[in-house]
């Protein structure tokens, strides 16, 4: 599967990732998709709840906020297509927690911020069978071309 994201939408992701660390910063992300393609249209930066001696690590969205965030979405004419979040001085590869947690379908997109600056972003799913998540081909898309 393809999932594009806008060069001000990957702005936005990247900018929370960096304003979050040393921590984890997390959000949701809106979009539309049809068939194999998915495409953001915008973020929802949110809090991260996990413990804060272990938000360096994990984080935790709140499910009334997600509940919330699914409504907003869909009076935007969107849904909610994945979840971002940062991996301080991490590889943005998933971790084991991401792993447990992934639910198939949703599109995680993972930051990694090295010494408070994104580096790289990279973008999975995880398999129905829950077995593992693969990587999506991740499309930043300049401009309104
Ligand atoms: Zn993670």
């Amino acid at each position: 599967m393809t999932f594009t994201v806008p060069g001000p939408v990957m702005d936005e992701i990247n900018g929370h990732g960096e304003k979050s660390y040393p921590e984890e910063g997390a959000g949701l992300i809106l979009g539309l998709s049809e068939g194999e393609h998915r495409e953001a249209r915008q973020v929802l930066p949110m809090p991260n709840h996990f413990d804060s001696h272990k938000r360096g690590r994990r984080y935790r969205l709140d499910p009334q906020e997600i509940l919330q965030a699914e409504e907003r979405a869909e009076q935007l004419g969107l849904e909610v297509i994945g979840v971002f979040h940062s991996h301080p001085d991490h590889p943005s590869a998933p971790s084991q927690t991401d792993l447990d947690w992934a639910v198939p379908w949703y599109v995680y997109l993972i930051t990694s911020i090295e010494k408070g600056a994104a580096s790289e972003t990279r973008a999975w799913r995880m398999l129905e069978d829950h077995s593992r998540m693969v990587e999506e081909i991740l499309e930043i898309k300049d401009g309104d071309g």
